[in-house]
Formats: C-alpha cells, sequence, structure tokens
C-alpha cells in the first residue's frame, strides 16, 4: 500500500472563508454571510423594534439568524432577541417577520393565526 502525500483538498461544496456566528434561534454555527443581522433600534417611546441590517452597517449589537420561519419563531420562543440584544420588554418584531415572510414566501404561522382570527367565516 502506497501512502502519498496529498495536499488538503479543497471542498467546493462548503464556503469557509469569512466570519462564523451562531444563529440565535437553532443555535447552529454558521457563516455571516447566510444569516441575517438583526438589531434593535429605539422607536423614540421607550421601547424597541427589531429590524434586519441589510446593508450590514448599523451600529449596536447584532442578533444573527437563519432566513428561516422556524428559526425566527425558535428565537421568540426563547426570547433570544432580547438577550442577545440586551433589550428589556418585548422589542416590535413585525419588521423581522416581515422581511422572513418575504425571503422564505412562506407566512409565518403566528401571521397565520392573526388572519384566521380577523376573517371568521
Ligand atoms: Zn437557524
Amino acid at each position: 500500500m502506497i501512502q502519498r502525500e496529498t495536499p488538503t483538498p479543497e471542498r467546493p461544496h462548503r464556503r469557509t472563508e469569512g466570519p462564523v456566528r451562531t444563529c440565535v434561534g437553532c443555535r447552529k454555527r454558521e457563516l455571516a454571510v447566510d444569516l441575517l443581522r438583526v438589531v434593535a433600534v429605539s422607536n423614540g417611546n421607550g421601547h424597541c423594534a427589531l429590524t434586519v441590517d441589510q446593508a450590514g452597517n448599523l451600529p449596536g449589537r447584532g442578533a444573527w439568524l437563519h432566513p428561516d420561519d422556524r428559526c425566527l419563531q425558535a428565537a421568540f420562543r426563547r426570547r433570544a432577541f432580547g438577550r442577545a440584544l440586551r433589550i428589556t420588554g418585548s422589542p416590535d418584531t413585525s419588521a423581522v417577520v416581515e422581511y422572513v415572510e418575504k425571503s422564505t414566501g412562506q407566512t409565518s404561522p403566528a401571521r397565520e393565526q392573526a388572519a384566521k382570527n380577523m376573517s371568521t367565516p
């Protein structure tokens, strides 16, 4: 059996460049470029609203999330945004919900519930 010195094989299916962050929903580590950066912005009356940092240049703490409704719901359930962003109270999450809905093309279960409640037969 001949053992040859082979150079470290490149893994074409896995990009390894760039910073890695942990999704606040499923806690999996992922390249930052594949995650959404969510930041909290004050809406001026003592409350915070979550927003997706699409340009990647908003200041402050960021929470990282897969653009996936399951991760979003998991993050809400565990109040992961509050912890990651050091927010007290419950922030307005509608912008992030809408963003994930748009990027997945799916309606969030939370929103479906609201729609059902509004349209009684
Ligand atoms: Zn995730």
